[in-house]
Protein backbone atom coordinates (compact mmCIF):
# COMPACT_ATOMS: atom_id res chain seq x y z
CA UNK A 1 0.00 0.00 0.00
CA UNK A 2 1.30 3.38 -0.62
CA UNK A 3 1.34 6.37 2.22
CA UNK A 4 1.94 9.02 -0.58
CA UNK A 5 -1.69 9.71 -1.30
CA UNK A 6 -2.46 13.51 -0.87
CA UNK A 7 -4.93 13.92 1.46
CA UNK A 8 -8.72 15.58 0.89
CA UNK A 9 -7.87 18.91 0.65
CA UNK A 10 -11.85 20.06 0.78
CA UNK A 11 -11.05 22.61 -1.37
CA UNK A 12 -13.33 23.20 -4.41
CA UNK A 13 -10.54 24.41 -6.86
CA UNK A 14 -7.80 23.24 -9.86
CA UNK A 15 -5.54 22.20 -6.46
CA UNK A 16 -7.49 19.64 -5.47
CA UNK A 17 -8.65 19.02 -9.14
CA UNK A 18 -5.48 18.15 -9.47
CA UNK A 19 -5.05 15.85 -5.96
CA UNK A 20 -8.06 13.98 -7.03
CA UNK A 21 -5.99 13.25 -10.47
CA UNK A 22 -2.63 12.35 -8.46
CA UNK A 23 -4.22 9.75 -6.06
CA UNK A 24 -6.02 8.46 -8.99
CA UNK A 25 -2.80 7.81 -10.26
CA UNK A 26 -0.92 6.17 -7.64
CA UNK A 27 -4.12 3.50 -6.82
CA UNK A 28 -3.40 2.49 -11.17
CA UNK A 29 0.48 2.47 -10.44
CA UNK A 30 -0.21 0.16 -7.13
CA UNK A 31 -3.05 -1.49 -9.32
CA UNK A 32 -0.28 -2.44 -12.00
CA UNK A 33 2.65 -3.49 -9.30
CA UNK A 34 0.07 -5.96 -7.49
CA UNK A 35 -0.64 -7.46 -11.17
CA UNK A 36 2.78 -8.07 -12.06
CA UNK A 37 3.74 -9.43 -8.44
CA UNK A 38 0.51 -11.87 -8.70
CA UNK A 39 1.98 -12.43 -11.98
CA UNK A 40 5.42 -13.62 -11.02
CA UNK A 41 3.65 -15.57 -8.25
CA UNK A 42 1.98 -17.33 -11.00
CA UNK A 43 4.78 -18.52 -13.12
CA UNK A 44 7.02 -19.49 -9.99
CA UNK A 45 4.17 -21.53 -9.27
CA UNK A 46 3.60 -23.26 -12.78
CA UNK A 47 7.09 -23.96 -12.66
CA UNK A 48 7.13 -25.40 -9.82
CA UNK A 49 6.10 -28.64 -10.55
CA UNK A 50 8.01 -29.35 -13.87
CA UNK A 51 10.98 -28.50 -12.56
CA UNK A 52 10.45 -31.05 -9.21
CA UNK A 53 9.14 -33.45 -11.22
CA UNK A 54 12.42 -33.76 -13.23
CA UNK A 55 14.80 -33.04 -10.48
CA UNK A 56 13.15 -35.99 -8.94
CA UNK A 57 13.54 -38.15 -11.90
CA UNK A 58 17.28 -36.81 -11.86
CA UNK A 59 17.70 -38.25 -8.51
CA UNK A 60 16.29 -41.16 -9.23
CA UNK A 61 18.41 -41.97 -11.86
CA UNK A 62 21.68 -40.57 -10.67
CA UNK A 63 20.98 -43.43 -7.66
CA UNK A 64 19.17 -46.37 -9.69
CA UNK A 65 19.26 -45.38 -13.38
CA UNK A 66 22.49 -46.01 -14.80
CA UNK A 67 21.60 -50.01 -14.20
CA UNK A 68 17.67 -50.59 -14.10
CA UNK A 69 17.11 -49.74 -18.29
CA UNK A 70 13.29 -49.46 -17.22
CA UNK A 71 14.12 -46.54 -14.68
CA UNK A 72 16.19 -45.14 -16.95
CA UNK A 73 13.85 -44.83 -20.22
CA UNK A 74 10.84 -44.34 -17.92
CA UNK A 75 12.99 -41.03 -16.54
CA UNK A 76 14.13 -39.93 -19.42
CA UNK A 77 10.92 -39.63 -21.01
CA UNK A 78 9.22 -38.34 -18.23
CA UNK A 79 11.80 -35.48 -18.06
CA UNK A 80 11.62 -34.74 -21.68
CA UNK A 81 7.65 -34.45 -21.51
CA UNK A 82 7.83 -31.99 -18.32
CA UNK A 83 10.93 -29.88 -20.38
CA UNK A 84 8.65 -29.75 -23.07
CA UNK A 85 5.67 -28.96 -20.87
CA UNK A 86 7.84 -25.88 -19.89
CA UNK A 87 8.83 -24.81 -23.60
CA UNK A 88 5.01 -24.60 -23.96
CA UNK A 89 4.60 -22.73 -21.12
CA UNK A 90 7.59 -20.21 -21.88
CA UNK A 91 5.64 -19.79 -25.29
CA UNK A 92 2.21 -18.95 -23.81
CA UNK A 93 3.72 -16.52 -21.32
CA UNK A 94 5.64 -14.66 -24.21
CA UNK A 95 2.28 -14.89 -26.54
CA UNK A 96 0.61 -13.27 -23.24
CA UNK A 97 2.71 -10.97 -23.05
CA UNK A 98 2.46 -9.76 -26.57
CA UNK A 99 -1.01 -9.92 -26.82
CA UNK A 100 -1.66 -7.31 -23.68
CA UNK A 101 0.93 -4.85 -25.38
CA UNK A 102 -1.23 -4.94 -28.95
CA UNK A 103 -3.44 -2.26 -28.26
CA UNK A 104 -0.65 -0.15 -28.27
CA UNK A 105 0.57 -1.14 -31.59
CA UNK A 106 -2.77 -1.39 -33.63
CA UNK A 107 -2.03 -1.36 -36.87
CA UNK A 108 -2.52 -4.22 -38.92
CA UNK A 109 -3.00 -6.99 -41.84
CA UNK A 110 -6.65 -7.28 -43.34
CA UNK A 111 -7.77 -10.73 -42.65
CA UNK A 112 -10.69 -12.65 -44.52
CA UNK A 113 -12.25 -14.08 -41.61
CA UNK A 114 -14.39 -16.02 -43.61
CA UNK A 115 -11.56 -17.92 -45.46
CA UNK A 116 -9.86 -18.49 -42.48
CA UNK A 117 -12.64 -20.09 -40.18
CA UNK A 118 -13.49 -22.04 -43.04
CA UNK A 119 -9.22 -23.54 -43.36
CA UNK A 120 -9.52 -23.83 -39.44
CA UNK A 121 -12.72 -25.80 -39.90
CA UNK A 122 -11.19 -28.32 -42.58
CA UNK A 123 -7.93 -28.59 -40.42
CA UNK A 124 -9.59 -29.70 -37.47
CA UNK A 125 -12.10 -32.11 -39.35
CA UNK A 126 -8.69 -33.57 -40.62
CA UNK A 127 -6.59 -33.98 -37.74
CA UNK A 128 -9.44 -35.26 -35.70
CA UNK A 129 -11.27 -38.01 -37.73
CA UNK A 130 -12.87 -39.03 -34.71
CA UNK A 131 -14.95 -36.11 -34.13
CA UNK A 132 -17.76 -35.17 -35.60
CA UNK A 133 -17.52 -31.18 -36.85
CA UNK A 134 -19.87 -28.96 -38.64
CA UNK A 135 -19.85 -25.84 -40.14
CA UNK A 136 -22.68 -23.34 -40.10
CA UNK A 137 -21.36 -20.50 -42.55
CA UNK A 138 -24.18 -17.74 -43.07
CA UNK A 139 -21.46 -15.50 -44.74
CA UNK A 140 -20.42 -17.67 -47.52
CA UNK A 141 -17.77 -14.32 -48.99
CA UNK A 142 -14.89 -12.53 -47.93
CA UNK A 143 -15.63 -11.09 -44.50
CA UNK A 144 -12.77 -8.69 -43.76
CA UNK A 145 -11.54 -7.44 -40.57
CA UNK A 146 -8.06 -5.34 -38.80
CA UNK A 147 -6.15 -8.46 -37.45
CA UNK A 148 -3.11 -9.97 -38.12
CA UNK A 149 -3.36 -13.56 -40.09
CA UNK A 150 -1.76 -15.46 -37.64
CA UNK A 151 -3.46 -13.89 -34.29
CA UNK A 152 -6.47 -14.91 -35.80
CA UNK A 153 -5.60 -18.52 -36.33
CA UNK A 154 -4.12 -18.72 -32.53
CA UNK A 155 -7.49 -17.50 -31.30
CA UNK A 156 -9.36 -20.03 -33.65
CA UNK A 157 -6.89 -23.03 -32.39
CA UNK A 158 -7.44 -21.88 -28.84
CA UNK A 159 -10.89 -22.40 -29.10
CA UNK A 160 -11.20 -25.16 -30.93
CA UNK A 161 -8.05 -27.39 -29.15
CA UNK A 162 -10.38 -26.77 -25.96
CA UNK A 163 -13.36 -27.72 -27.53
CA UNK A 164 -11.83 -31.44 -28.75
CA UNK A 165 -9.59 -31.32 -25.19
CA UNK A 166 -13.03 -31.02 -23.18
CA UNK A 167 -15.51 -33.38 -24.94
CA UNK A 168 -14.52 -37.31 -23.45
CA UNK A 169 -18.02 -38.56 -24.59
CA UNK A 170 -19.90 -36.89 -27.19
CA UNK A 171 -17.14 -36.08 -29.64
CA UNK A 172 -19.11 -33.17 -31.54
CA UNK A 173 -18.07 -29.67 -32.54
CA UNK A 174 -20.29 -27.15 -34.12
CA UNK A 175 -18.42 -24.30 -35.57
CA UNK A 176 -20.74 -21.20 -36.99
CA UNK A 177 -20.10 -17.73 -38.28
CA UNK A 178 -22.28 -14.74 -38.82
CA UNK A 179 -22.36 -11.23 -38.84
CA UNK A 180 -24.68 -7.81 -38.13
CA UNK A 181 -23.43 -4.51 -39.24
CA UNK A 182 -20.66 -4.08 -36.93
CA UNK A 183 -19.12 -7.11 -36.28
CA UNK A 184 -18.50 -10.79 -37.64
CA UNK A 185 -18.86 -13.48 -35.23
CA UNK A 186 -17.49 -16.96 -35.04
CA UNK A 187 -19.07 -19.58 -32.55
CA UNK A 188 -17.76 -22.76 -31.46
CA UNK A 189 -19.77 -25.11 -29.70
CA UNK A 190 -18.90 -28.36 -28.32
CA UNK A 191 -21.22 -30.75 -26.52
CA UNK A 192 -18.42 -31.68 -23.71
CA UNK A 193 -18.43 -31.73 -19.91
CA UNK A 194 -19.05 -27.75 -19.95
CA UNK A 195 -17.83 -25.31 -17.29
CA UNK A 196 -20.21 -24.93 -13.85
CA UNK A 197 -21.72 -21.29 -13.14
CA UNK A 198 -18.54 -20.54 -10.45
CA UNK A 199 -15.99 -21.16 -12.66
CA UNK A 200 -17.67 -19.57 -15.69
CA UNK A 201 -16.45 -16.28 -15.00
CA UNK A 202 -12.36 -17.68 -13.95
CA UNK A 203 -11.93 -19.36 -17.08
CA UNK A 204 -10.27 -16.18 -19.27
CA UNK A 205 -8.30 -15.54 -15.71
CA UNK A 206 -4.66 -16.70 -16.59
CA UNK A 207 -3.20 -19.80 -15.16
CA UNK A 208 -6.67 -20.76 -14.18
CA UNK A 209 -7.99 -24.66 -14.67
CA UNK A 210 -11.15 -25.44 -13.74
CA UNK A 211 -9.53 -29.02 -12.83
CA UNK A 212 -5.73 -28.67 -12.10
CA UNK A 213 -4.83 -32.05 -12.01
CA UNK A 214 -7.04 -33.12 -15.25
CA UNK A 215 -5.88 -30.21 -17.48
CA UNK A 216 -2.33 -30.52 -16.87
CA UNK A 217 -2.61 -34.27 -18.04
CA UNK A 218 -4.25 -32.72 -21.49
CA UNK A 219 -1.23 -30.65 -21.11
CA UNK A 220 -3.10 -27.44 -20.50
CA UNK A 221 -1.57 -24.16 -18.94
CA UNK A 222 -4.12 -22.14 -18.08
CA UNK A 223 -3.31 -19.63 -20.13
CA UNK A 224 -5.36 -20.68 -23.68
CA UNK A 225 -8.51 -18.26 -23.02
CA UNK A 226 -6.76 -15.55 -21.46
CA UNK A 227 -4.61 -15.24 -24.67
CA UNK A 228 -7.32 -15.49 -26.94
CA UNK A 229 -9.63 -12.80 -24.72
CA UNK A 230 -6.69 -10.23 -25.06
CA UNK A 231 -6.08 -10.76 -28.55
CA UNK A 232 -10.10 -10.10 -28.94
CA UNK A 233 -9.88 -7.32 -27.37
CA UNK A 234 -6.90 -5.58 -28.55
CA UNK A 235 -8.16 -5.95 -31.79
CA UNK A 236 -11.70 -4.16 -30.26
CA UNK A 237 -13.51 -7.00 -30.40
CA UNK A 238 -15.33 -8.97 -27.68
CA UNK A 239 -15.64 -12.79 -26.62
CA UNK A 240 -17.75 -14.76 -24.11
CA UNK A 241 -19.03 -18.07 -22.86
CA UNK A 242 -22.22 -20.00 -22.70
CA UNK A 243 -22.35 -23.40 -20.43
CA UNK A 244 -24.06 -26.40 -18.75
CA UNK A 245 -22.12 -28.88 -16.91
CA UNK A 246 -22.64 -31.66 -18.93
CA UNK A 247 -23.94 -30.33 -21.69
CA UNK A 248 -21.28 -28.41 -23.20
CA UNK A 249 -20.22 -24.94 -23.88
CA UNK A 250 -20.18 -21.96 -26.33
CA UNK A 251 -17.34 -19.89 -27.07
CA UNK A 252 -18.14 -16.78 -29.13
CA UNK A 253 -16.06 -14.03 -30.17
CA UNK A 254 -16.71 -11.09 -32.46
CA UNK A 255 -14.46 -8.38 -34.46
CA UNK A 256 -14.86 -5.21 -36.16
CA UNK A 257 -16.03 -5.79 -39.93
CA UNK A 258 -13.71 -3.52 -41.92
CA UNK A 259 -15.58 -0.84 -43.77
CA UNK A 260 -12.24 1.66 -44.98
CA UNK A 261 -12.93 1.65 -48.57
CA UNK A 262 -9.17 1.91 -49.28
CA UNK A 263 -7.82 -0.67 -47.07
CA UNK A 264 -10.71 -2.82 -48.19
CA UNK A 265 -9.39 -2.38 -52.00
CA UNK A 266 -6.01 -3.20 -50.98
CA UNK A 267 -6.77 -6.55 -49.14
CA UNK A 268 -9.42 -7.77 -51.94
CA UNK A 269 -6.26 -6.98 -54.40
CA UNK A 270 -3.82 -8.71 -52.16
CA UNK A 271 -6.08 -11.52 -52.27
CA UNK A 272 -6.85 -12.17 -56.13
P1 LIG B 1 -5.98 -24.90 -20.69
O1 LIG B 1 -4.67 -24.78 -21.39
O2 LIG B 1 -5.88 -25.47 -19.32
O3 LIG B 1 -7.03 -25.54 -21.52
P2 LIG B 1 -7.46 -22.41 -21.05
O4 LIG B 1 -7.13 -21.04 -20.61
O5 LIG B 1 -7.59 -22.62 -22.53
O6 LIG B 1 -6.38 -23.37 -20.42
O7 LIG B 1 -8.81 -22.86 -20.35
C1 LIG B 1 -8.96 -22.66 -18.95
C2 LIG B 1 -9.84 -23.75 -18.34
O8 LIG B 1 -11.19 -23.57 -18.79
C3 LIG B 1 -9.48 -25.16 -18.75
O9 LIG B 1 -8.49 -25.71 -17.91
C4 LIG B 1 -10.80 -25.89 -18.63
O10 LIG B 1 -10.99 -26.29 -17.28
C5 LIG B 1 -11.83 -24.82 -18.96
N1 LIG B 1 -12.30 -24.92 -20.36
C6 LIG B 1 -11.84 -24.23 -21.43
N2 LIG B 1 -12.52 -24.54 -22.55
C7 LIG B 1 -13.44 -25.47 -22.19
C8 LIG B 1 -14.47 -26.20 -22.89
N3 LIG B 1 -14.68 -26.03 -24.21
N4 LIG B 1 -15.23 -27.06 -22.15
C9 LIG B 1 -15.04 -27.23 -20.83
N5 LIG B 1 -14.09 -26.57 -20.12
C10 LIG B 1 -13.31 -25.70 -20.78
Amino acid sequence: QTDSRVPDLKRNDELSDLAVLFNDMLDQMQRYITQQQQFVEDVSHELRTPVAIIQGHMELLNRWGKDDPQVLSESLAASLSETKRMQSLVQEMLDLSRAEQLEINFSHETTDVQKLVTQAFNDFKMIHPDFRFTFDDDVKKPVYAQIYRNHLEQILIILLDNAVKYSTKRKEIHLSLSTDIRYVEVAVQDFGEGISKDNLDRVFNRFYRVDKARSRDKGGNGLGLSIAQRLVEGYHGKISVESVVGQGSIFRFHLPILRDPELLAAAESETD
